[in-house]
């Protein structure tokens, strides 16, 4: 018979388990980010492969016959008749390249579209300084970034909505811990063993690179931009990109070395991939002797805290705790700008609740929403996401449980009332092979960016795991119990080792036997009295001492007996919803990024359209000409907006008012307060460039209104004087 005891997994990790089972290997890969998977028709991008090499192998051929000709000093009407067959093949071929390259461009791999797209986004975030590298005078560092004045007030923004949505609607407590976090809790949770990622080294300069983000590379590289490779190579390449994240270290290295890859900046060998733990270690207090680490999560803070919490909540379930605040990778050669960075914010939710129901009050609030899905069925058979309804979603099972539904609806809803497209969001399940074991059931908010589909929220029903890994390694339940309305009959397991035995026979091992005996399960503990009582004797595995031992009857006594009890007590499960939010605001700057021509059409003015909800300035104010009267009227206005909460700019430099316009578009500013006389006032809607009048002294209100929700736009359109002047902007 063979006993596990708690195997401890970090959270992150725990997915990898079924693959850590697979390659009986003990590294576990952290999942990375997830890039849209090639949706090129395969059979087009096949055919066309194997045309481009039959055409290639052609014109080689047809080249050799014009020199062979040549050389032999054939006759010039001969030559004349080859080269021209030459060239008719060379535009053959040119052409199916073409049409190779723009059916891979066209299918969501377009790289040089999406660069370009990129390029313009982070210019103008960059210039207006939403985000500044950190510590940039000293050459900065890879993976830390600063947000800038109006990246601060974005981010202040969605945070203060998070809080809004979920905290205040759902009532959930909210905690704050310490970001530096002592070994014994991280060891508890996995990370200490196991929170690493896949590095190489080059192997003459020591610098490090994630191995799956190289093969990544590769694999991508030559699938956009090598149009010389057969069909069955980038089918080779896909298949790799489709399962790289199951390989183990063995499996990463052998793909590195028959590839060649080499190091990107030397082109120097690689060496083999090895685990690096991503968390940064430190030591609490002068001594040193207290070993710690910054905590890569917040999660951890709240699991230590549920006895309290949950006593803080009258011993009611369920109940949902949540924290905001920094967490730390040490990321191994961060790319991707704001998407993996060194330290960021997180702001997760742990929703505690009864795993024998896990039904949710409120459901009936999201069931009928609709979005796209990409369940795990649709995943294997190469489908792509479908629009399905939440309802339907959970009722056929496919989503895991209500609770877990309510809060991908949740998601949903705080994602695109941000401003995120709904046709760029998508819900990933994962796989049954990303999932651990214990998990119930795991969806990704996956949004689109230039980057491709990037992981922002998870939302995990994490079964007891977590609290269960800290009780077992305190010694303190964490657990919850249902106070029955009349005692209830149960039959109940009771393994009884007796020690003296023990103690007699394994000495030392004596506690680690008895330890191990009574973790059995029913099942196992009933197979050993069967064994006990038909053989007297039972081989029983100790993991704790990793090996075999043997029981005698006379050393356990395993019954079951009915009692009477008046509660159950449980370990709660937990529904947790985990936030990346330097990667929504991140995907938000690009889906909201748009250009329009200038008035006199020589230029393209960026804009970011956001929602008033996040904008960073609510609000700019403008007299049309610098004279003292209107300046006078706008210091008036602002401190009216400055009363109700409304951030706003005043700007009084004598730039034409155009340009003033353009460069609040580019922060995404959604309204204009214009001063242009004593009595009233223009207010200017950043996307339609319209047009209201209102008098001087309604203008702070309105924009009040209008920013915090309470009018759209089109109400105040419809409510006063107005004019659609796109003409009188530029
Ligand atoms: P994880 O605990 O790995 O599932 O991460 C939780 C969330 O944190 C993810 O959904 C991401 O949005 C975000 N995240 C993880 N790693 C990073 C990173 N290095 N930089 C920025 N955000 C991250």
């Amino acid at each position: 018979m063979r006993i596990f005891s708690t195997l401890v997994f970090p959270r992150r990790q725990q997915q990898q388990i079924f693959n850590l089972r697979q390659f009986q290997t003990t590294t576990i890969l952290r999942k990375p980010i997830s890039i849209a998977p090639i949706q090129i028709p395969m059979d087009a991008e096949q055919s066309l492969r194997q045309s481009l090499s039959e055409k290639s192998s052609s014109v080689e051929a047809q080249g050799n016959a014009v020199r062979a000709l040549k050389a032999s000093r054939a006759a010039k009407p001969e030559i004349d008749a080859a080269i021209e067959q030459l060239n008719k093949l060379k535009l053959e071929k040119s052409a199916v390249e073409k049409e190779l390259q723009s059916i891979i461009s066209s299918s969501g791999n377009g790289s040089l579209n999406r660069e370009a797209f990129r390029k313009a986004v982070v210019n103008t975030l960059e210039r207006r300084l939403f985000y500044i590298p950190s510590f940039k005078i000293y050459s900065g560092v890879a993976g830390l970034f600063d947000y800038g004045p109006p990246g601060c007030a974005i981010k202040s923004n969605v945070l203060s909505f998070w809080r809004q949505h979920f905290i205040l609607e759902e009532n959930m407590l909210e905690v704050d811990c310490p970001c530096v976090t002592p070994e014994v809790v991280l060891k508890a949770s996995g990370h200490v063993d196991k929170f690493t990622d896949l590095m190489v080294k080059d192997e003459k300069t020591g610098t490090c690179y994630r191995a799956d983000h190289l093969l990544k590379d590769y694999c991508t590289d030559k699938l956009e931009k090598d149009l010389t490779i057969s069909a069955e190579n980038a089918a080779e390449l896909k298949d790799v990109l489709a399962v790289m994240e199951d390989f183990s270290p063995e499996q990463l290295g052998a793909k590195i070395k028959e590839y060649g890859i080499t190091a990107p900046d030397t082109k120097n060998p690689l060496s083999d991939p090895y685990p690096f733990n991503l968390m940064f270690q430190t030591s609490i207090g002068p001594s040193g002797l207290i070993p710690g680490y910054m905590r890569p999560e917040t999660a951890q803070g709240i699991f230590v805290n549920f006895k309290d919490l949950y006593y803080y909540n009258g011993k009611k379930l369920p109940f949902a705790a949540a924290q905001i605040g920094q967490a730390f990778r040490n990321e191994i050669s961060p790319r991707q700008g704001l998407l993996r960075v060194r330290e960021f914010t997180l702001a997760e939710i742990e929703h505690f609740v009864d795993p024998e129901n896990k039904s949710h009050p409120k459901f009936s609030d999201v069931a009928k929403l609709e979005f796209l899905m990409f369940p795990r069925e649709e995943q294997m058979s190469g489908q792509s996401a479908k629009k399905l309804c939440l309802g339907e979603a959970v009722s056929k099972g496919t989503v895991n449980n209500e609770t877990l539904g309510y809060f991908i609806g949740r998601v949903y809803l705080f994602l695109t009332r941000l401003g995120i497209d709904k046709e760029r969001l998508r819900f990933r399940q994962h796989l049954a092979n990303e999932m651990a074991h214990y998990a119930a059931d795991c969806w990704d908010a996956e949004i689109e960016s230039s980057y491709g589909w990037i992981e922002c929220v998870g939302i995990a029903d994490r079964s007891a795991y977590d609290l269960r890994a800290h009780s077992d390694k305190s010694g303190v339940p964490l657990v919850a119990e249902e106070k029955f309305a009349e005692p209830k009959e149960v039959e109940k397991l009771v393994i009884t080792p007796v020690k003296k035995e023990l103690g007699l026979a394994f000495k030392g091992n004596q506690k680690n036997v008895v330890e191990s005996l009574e973790a059995m399960n029913e099942e196992e503990a009933m197979e050993m009295k069967a064994s006990l009582e038909s053989k007297g004797e039972v081989e029983f595995y100790v993991c704790t001492l990793n090996k075999t031992v043997s029981i005698k009857k006379n050393m356990v006594s395993i019954s079951k007996e009915k009692k009477k009890e008046h509660q159950r007590v449980f370990t709660p499960s937990v529904i947790e919803p985990s936030f990346g939010i330097g990667r929504i605001i991140y995907c938000l700057y690009e889906h909201c990024f748009s250009t329009r021509p200038s008035k006199a059409g020589d230029e393209q003015l960026n804009l970011f359209r956001f929602p008033p909800l996040v904008a960073p300035i609510k609000c700019t104010v403008f007299p049309l000409v610098q004279n003292q009267q209107f300046e006078e009227a706008a210091k008036v206005i602002s401190k009216e907006l400055a009363s109700v909460g409304i951030s706003h700019k005043i700007d009084i430099t004598g730039t034409s008012i155009g340009k003033r316009y353009a460069r609040t578009d580019e922060l995404g500013v959604p309204f204009a307060i214009t001063v242009d006389s004593d009595a009233s006032v223009t207010i200017r809607e950043r996307d339609s460039k319209d047009q209201v009048r209102v008098s001087l002294k309604e203008a702070a209100s309105v924009v009040s209104s209008v920013s915090e929700g309470k009018m759209t736009w089109q109400d105040v359109w419809a409510s006063f004087p107005h004019h659609s002047s796109a003409a009188a902007d530029e």
